[in-house]
């Protein structure tokens, strides 16, 4: 029914040149493209449907309210959580992860307590567990992931324990792209009592989890990876636990009652949403959800593992060029280094040829000194991309190449 081509129509971003080239838009595991019948719906409540939400008995104001609750089902029905009353929108993965190091913080952690994290973490789910330490007195503990990128999962139990309180982990990482066996690992975690906190930045867009399947404890993910809006993203935590939890942001919206005595909060998921929230937004990740569920994830999956193989393949052809992350299943990215060639300047070079690929540290430095480099180069790709751009992609790197050697 679709063909890569009449998707790619609804994407403008696509279409355009840059420096005069066709740009070929291999960041999408920084942020993905949107397509019009997001921005669609992010324009018309900008332009008509606008009124602040739960609050007003006002007509823009009930259907704000009303397209702010079903998308929260929309959301609740894509992770197949039991309850909306656990869907928490926050403004992304990152102000996710950081309520739960607070809330959860301030709840069960105490001093010499320990949280587990692995070595493949992206920064947002590092920082916040080391300020948490900091703050309790809590001691960090890192699981190292095996040279091809796997996490040795049958050495998991080594690191955990009674004084573990929490384990963070990627579903997917952003740098290798390998994906993680998370039943396997919360069924390990929970063996043992540990909850789990699922980082789905890199997950979601493939997919996302089944959160009664996997029976993880917390899942996070950014609207803005997923063909939605920036400034959107999702906190799914188990009732009990957020219950459980105090408010991490305080003020409106969160509250039952206020006195200057005391005050009493409200109940899921608005305890953990202070403020106005990203009303507008949220309606956009919902129009992404159903958008991608239109194309079907198994369309999507097929032609996404289709790019990352043919990447793999065709990248091997370079000399010197090495690949981090060779585990299969992995997401559709491919981080790799030439010798002898600055992956800056290399993504520098690319992007004068139209190829926005991205470099550096890509926000995991310990992975970085794991494999004792500076930076890689990543291309990572959308269900909208060719393998037509992988090969001019490869075509252009062995010009790279030439001119720098
Ligand atoms: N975790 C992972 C694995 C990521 O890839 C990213 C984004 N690169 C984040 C967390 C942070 O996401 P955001 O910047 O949207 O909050």
């Amino acid at each position: 029914m679709f063909t890569i081509q009449t998707i790619r129509k609804d994407f403008p971003a696509l279409a355009q040149k840059v420096y005069g080239k066709p740009l070929i838009y291999f960041d999408n595991a920084a942020t993905t493209q949107k397509p019009t019948p997001v921005t669609a719906v992010v324009n018309e409540m900008h332009n008509l449907t606008n009124g602040n939400i739960h609050r007003a008995f006002h007509y823009l104001g009930n259907i704000c309210t009303e397209r702010y609750e079903e998308a929260r089902e929309t959301v609740r029905a894509f992770l197949n959580a039991p309850s909306t009353e656990e869907i928490v929108f926050t403004a992304g993965t990152t102000a996710a992860i950081n309520t739960v190091a607070f809330s959860f913080g301030e709840r069960f952690v105490r001093t010499n307590d320990e949280i587990v994290l692995t070595e493949a973490e992206h920064h947002s789910n590092i920082v916040p567990w080391q300020l948490l330490c900091e703050r309790k007195g809590a001691v960090l503990k890192v699981l190292p992931i095996n040279d091809d990128g796997s996490l040795p999962v049958e050495k998991l139990h080594q690191f955990l324990s009674k004084k573990t309180k929490l384990l963070c982990i990627t579903q997917a990482s952003n740098v290798l792209g390998v994906i993680n066996p998370v039943k396997d690992i919360v069924a390990t975690a929970h063996a043992h009592g540990v909850p789990v906190l699922v980082d789905g930045a890199q997950g979601a867009a493939h997919g996302g989890i089944d959160v009664q399947d996997t029976n993880c404890d917390f899942y996070v993910f950014s609207g803005h990876k997923l063909y939605a809006p920036t400034g959107t993203g999702v906190l799914y935590g188990k009732q009990k636990l957020l219950n459980e939890m105090p408010p991490y942001q305080s003020g409106g919206e969160m509250i039952a009652s206020v006195t200057f005595e005391q005050t009493t909060y409200a109940g899921l998921p608005l305890k953990f949403e202070a403020g106005t929230p990203n009303f507008t937004g949220v309606c956009g990740l919902k129009k992404a959800i159903d958008y991608v569920q239109e194309l079907g994830w198994t369309l999507v999956k097929k032609q996404e593992e289709k790019l990352v193989r043919h990447a793999m393949q065709r990248l091997q052809e370079i000399d010197g060029l090495h690949i981090y992350g060779t585990t299969m299943p992995k997401t559709s990215l491919v981080s790799f280094n030439i010798d002898g060639i600055h992956p800056t300047d290399a993504a520098q070079l690319l992007d004068k040829m139209g190829i926005a690929a991205r470099s550096g540290h890509l926000c995991a430095d310990p992975l970085m000194h794991r494999f004792k480099i500076q930076g890689m180069l990543r291309f990572s790709f959308s269900f909208y991309n060719t393998t037509e751009e992988i090969d001019a992609a490869v075509a252009a790197l062995k010009k790279i190449k030439q001119m720098l050697h």
